[in-house]
């Protein structure tokens, strides 16, 4: 299956991508997570991804979109992935396309986590407390947010015009979050849009 989470920072879309994974077996595919090892790193990447993920914003497309590209290509990811973190923007998921296009069987899901912007601004701040990531400092927190609703909180009709989104209510135990996304995984799989 090739699945997408999207949802805004905090929702959970980490923590459950990580779990699908394990319970489908193909590749949980972060793109935070993949930038802040090119940061730690020191890598090419991790110098032009820095500044501009502390500042909230997001990378360019163009950057974003190469390391997907050769990402979805190795051969861990043959059977089938899930993006956390990518596509952020609309570009991004019709660049996402492109690269699917004669590829195999196209997205399967699109799962979107959906979270009152009050718990996400408190979860963000405890984050912030226990994991000090750099950005999820108070005023990036912000700003993060902002990006999202402008840039890609659009990607919800994008994929709903496709009709491959399913939202997901990201509210209670990890474990109810993850039965509700088998559950509409399985509607998915029945309405024939997987493989
Ligand atoms: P969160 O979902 O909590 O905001 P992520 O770990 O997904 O955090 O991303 C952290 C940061 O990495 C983003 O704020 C952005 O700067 C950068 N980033 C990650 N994925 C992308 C992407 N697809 N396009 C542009 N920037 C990205």
């Amino acid at each position: 299956m090739r699945i997408i989470f999207l949802g805004p920072p905090g929702s959970g879309k980490g923590t459950q991508a990580k779990l699908l994974s394990e319970r489908l077996g193909v590749p949980a595919i972060s793109t935070g997570e993949i930038l802040r090892s090119a940061v730690r790193a020191g890598s090419p990447l991790g110098l032009q991804a820095k500044a501009t993920m502390e500042a909230g914003e997001l990378v360019s497309d163009d950057l974003m979109i190469a390391l997907i590209r050769d990402r979805i290509a190795s051969p861990d990811a043959s059977r089938g992935f899930i993006l956390d973190g990518f596509p952020r923007t609309v570009e991004q998921a019709a660049a996402l396309e492109k690269l699917m296009a004669g590829n195999g069987p196209g997205l399967s899901a699109v799962l979107n986590l959906s979270v009152p912007e009050a718990v996400i601004v408190d979860r963000l701040h405890g984050r912030s407390r226990d994991e000090g990531r750099s950005d999820d400092r108070p005023e990036t927190i912000l700003e993060r947010l902002r990006v999202y609703h402008q840039k890609t909180e659009p990607l919800a009709d994008f994929y709903r015009g496709r009709r491959l989104l399913a939202d997901i209510n990201g509210m209670g135990d990890v474990s109810e979050i993850s039965d509700r996304i088998d559950q509409a995984l399985a509607v998915a799989v029945s309405s024939g849009r997987t493989a």
